[in-house]
């Protein structure tokens, strides 16, 4: 049987400084435990736009539909801020999401106990912390129409509108009822069905995709500002959230403030299935080119490095794989290998961006 397939588009600034270590994490699979991958790279963002005037080609585009997972780096950069809109570097990413129609953007958040103290709620309300937010990506209040600003009477009114069909809802749904099986197999949904028919809609939907698909997971319901207030008092109660786009972005960011640094925090952006079962995938850090450390390899690898633990997982199903990923990153934060920005009150040993992927590196040889 052929490879899994895997497009690199490493971007810029420290985009190619982080997936530089990601690469010898997929070297080290294929030498060590015979999980051999078809790497494949090309550009996407400014060093696309400088090389062929298009933040990303069609070419480019066709790959990453063909491939079973995107690994993305990072985007932009002071040197393309007065491109016109049409070009701008953050134009590749988004015209990937889309036509990859990616609806479901998984944002984990997991508190190494290593780096507890960077959070700003207790120690233990967020040690151990390991839960994940799944946002509709694709609908929702930022897409539905009627939209825009207009003139009625003597003043401007601003209109947008939340707009979900059925369909658009049952497949989030159940991108978040898969995730559970994978995981503690519990789903809370947020809406606001309190004042909101759309969120009527939603907790129906979610409910009958629950009950005819997914009996054997717990489901719960929430109101998202009773899920906001419960996050920050004991987010440990949770293990999966679905919610949608607007709540999603609110409720995903506050969840990975919970953990400390930006550093830290992967992503994936799923969308349907394709012919060999895996699901349209594409995985990045949150951050972004940090032009203001790029180059001096200051950059912290992890939340490239965890992002690729996460296509091990959700496109791979090497789920004991992922695990061992993760334990190595946990064990190089426990024995104080710390990147700059990690660097907190616990002091701990500064190392470079390749220093802290080798360490990785061996604390998976260790784990063998
Ligand atoms: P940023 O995430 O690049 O940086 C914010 C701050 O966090 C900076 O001080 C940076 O040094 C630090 N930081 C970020 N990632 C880090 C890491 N891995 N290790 C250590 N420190 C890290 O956000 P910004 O400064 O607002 O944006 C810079 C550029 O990145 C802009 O052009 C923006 O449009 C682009 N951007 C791209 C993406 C993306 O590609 N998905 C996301 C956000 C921003």
């Amino acid at each position: 049987m052929a490879n899994p397939s895997i497009l690199i588009l490493a971007g810029d600034g420290i985009g190619p400084e982080v997936m530089g270590e990601v690469k010898k994490i997929i070297t080290w699979y294929g030498d060590k435990r015979g999980l051999s991958f078809d790497v494949s790279e090309d550009l996407v963002g400014g060093c696309a736009y400088d090389a062929h005037g298009t933040p990303l080609t069609d070419a480019t585009m066709a790959k990453a539909q063909e491939v079973d997972a995107v690994l993305l780096g990072a985007v932009g950069g002071p040197k393309y801020d007065k491109l016109d809109f049409s070009v701008k570097p953050e134009r590749g990413l988004l015209r990937l999401r889309k036509e990859m129609d990616l609806y479901a953007n998984l944002r984990p958040a997991q508190c190494f106990d290593a780096l507890a103290d960077f959070s700003s709620l207790k120690k233990d309300v967020v040690a151990g912390l390991d839960i994940m937010i799944v946002r509709e990506l694709t609908s929702g209040v930022y897409f539905g129409e009627p939209r825009g600003i207009h003139k009625e009477g003597n003043e401007r009114v601003g209109i947008n509108t939340q707009r979900y069909t059925e369909s658009e809802i049952a497949r989030v749904a159940r991108s978040a009822f898969e995730l559970a099986r994978k995981r503690n197999n519990k789903v809370c949904s947020m809406e606001k069905a309190n004042v909101m028919e759309s969120g009527i809609l939603w907790r129906d939907v979610v409910q009958e995709i629950h009950d005819a698909e997914y009996p054997d997971v717990e489901l719960s319901h929430m109101y998202a500002d009773a899920g906001a207030m419960q996050l920050t008092r004991w987010p440990k109660q949770f293990d999966v959230i679905v919610t949608d786009n607007l709540f999603g972005d609110l409720l995903s960011d506050l969840a990975a403030m919970l953990t400390g640094s930006l550093g830290m925090l992967p992503s994936a952006s799923l969308g349907a299935p394709m012919a060999n079962g895996r699901p349209k995938a594409l995985y990045e850090p949150v951050h972004g080119s940090a032009p203001d450390i790029a180059g001096q390899g200051k950059a912290n690898p992890i939340a490239c490095i965890l992002s690729f633990a996460m296509a091990l997982r959700y496109s791979f199903s090497e789920l004991a794989e992922a695990d061992r990923l993760e334990k190595a990153v946990e064990k190089v934060l426990a024995d104080g290998l710390r990147t700059a920005d990690l660097m907190g009150p616990d002091g701990g040993t500064p190392v470079s961006t390749s220093d802290m992927g080798d360490a990785i590196i061996a604390a998976l040889d260790a784990s063998l």
